[in-house]
């Protein structure tokens, strides 16, 4: 997929690329490398795919590294996670002692190419060591719900956290009272790339005969990695509690990310407490699959992020982009995208969203009306471009700190 900067003109506006430029020019020659823990699966391997690319288009010269790590590794990150988002896990020193080791071996095996190192989340967050001998401007770039952490873990992550030049969070309820600059960046959609652009109707129809999804009956879609944070589960039932009253599919789609071992066990759950009811699919797409779940949620009547911790959730951009009605857990960065009533639902529980499904189901023009605000609302805030334009003011901002950062629109 080759996609040129001015092809962002049309979505996002002419103004924005002029920008974009003029900005870039002012970090022209310095080098951002971005530092995370896998290349596929999740969100922000989303982001970055399209992120650096852009970037490099704009003449900036972005790099993006993986970090390695073993199974023992990504279950003790996983453990953090939930654990970091206020689920309670038991943590042992065995569990620090592995996340330690890890970063020593990345420490080693890790080019540190960057004169700006922007670090992903919490499994490198601990790369912070290098700076002592290197030096650079280092960023931790947290994307995950880290309001009402776990004090253990996040007692052992801070350290590592008050090493950084500044911490980038994605909404104002997850900022932290450290002794670094803080930044609010909110993650981004590509409305452009496979999984966002505008399909041919041919092409979805392929999509639903190929999973035997029925074009002629409502369709709810929820879009996720199979996580309990995204609440699989409580999606089935709502839709068992909707199924009484109106005829109607479900479809489950997702796959796996290298860094969540957890995905099998909760596959199974779902496929199990789905297994009485044909019209439920549950689909294990592999990566890459963009243009598959486009299509699926093109052909949604009502998409759902019902999660019930959420870093920022994509997939609710992705689908507001595509002017569906979205029904999300009142979590984390689903609230900035979801207004409720304006350009979705918010909801605190599977009878919750049932209701709100229901409503959706018997009234179209109150789907259209919520699936063109939210397009709107994306288009005014979650785009790549605006998300670019962050990191090159975040980026002068910490390369030249005494001049003042501009805001040019
Ligand atoms: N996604 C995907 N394939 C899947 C499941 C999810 O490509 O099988 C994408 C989804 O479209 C979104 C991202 O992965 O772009 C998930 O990001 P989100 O912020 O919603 O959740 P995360 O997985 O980071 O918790």
């Amino acid at each position: 997929m080759s996609i040129q900067l001015q092809d962002y003109q049309e979505v996002a506006g002419s103004g924005v690329i002029e920008e974009l430029r003029v900005l870039a020019d002012r970090v022209a020659g310095r080098r951002m490398q971005h530092i995370n823990s896998t290349s596929v699966g999740g969100g922000v391997a989303e982001i970055l795919t399209r992120l650096v690319p852009l970037l490099r288009e704009l003449g900036v010269e972005a790099s993006w590294d993986v970090i390695k790590g073993d199974q023992a590794f990504f279950g003790v990150t996983k453990a953090f996670h939930n654990a970091l988002h206020g689920k309670p896990e038991e943590i042992t020193q065995e569990m620090f002692e592995i996340f330690r080791a890890n970063t020593e071996a990345n420490l080693r095996d890790v080019n540190f190419t960057g004169d700006v190192i922007f670090v992903h989340d919490p499994q490198p967050a601990g790369l912070i060591l290098r700076k002592r001998e290197i030096g650079r401007n280092w960023v931790w770039r947290c994307h995950i719900d880290v309001s009402a952490p776990q004090p253990d873990v996040w007692n052992f992550l801070r350290p590592y956290v008050e090493q950084y030049d500044a911490a980038i969070f994605s909404m104002p309820d997850f900022a932290q009272n450290l002794p670094v600059v803080q930044f609010r960046i909110a993650p981004s959609i590509d409305p452009l790339s496979d999984k966002n652009k505008a399909l041919e109707r041919s092409y979805i129809i392929t999509v639903l005969e190929k999973y035997g999804i029925d074009p002629g009956r409502p369709i709810l879609t929820q879009i996720s990695r199979f996580d309990r944070f995204k609440d699989p589960l409580g999606v089935i039932a709502a839709y068992r509690l909707v199924k009484k009253r109106y005829k109607c599919q479900l479809v489950l789609a997702g796959g796996g990310a290298p860094d969540d071992p957890e995905g099998e066990a909760v596959l199974r759950e779902v496929q199990e407490a789905a297994a009485d009811d044909p019209e439920i699919h549950v689909l294990l797409l592999p990566p890459f699959s963009d243009l598959e779940i486009n299509a699926l949620v093109r052909a949604s009547t009502v998409v759902l992020q019902k999660s019930i911790r959420e870093g920022f959730g994509l997939t609710v951009s992705e689908a507001l982009w595509k002017k569906k009605p979205v029904i999300g857990g009142a979590v984390g960065g689903i609230k900035l995208q979801i207004i409720d009533g304006v350009t979705g639902f918010l909801v605190h529980s599977p009878e919750g969203a049932a209701n709100r499904i229901a409503q959706l189901l018997g009234d179209r023009r109150l789907r259209e009306k919520l699936g063109e605000n939210g397009y709107l609302h994306v288009r005014q805030n979650f785009l790549l471009t605006r998300h670019v334009k962050d990191y090159l003011l975040t980026m002068q901002a910490l390369e030249h700190p005494r001049e003042s950062v501009v805001y040019l629109t």
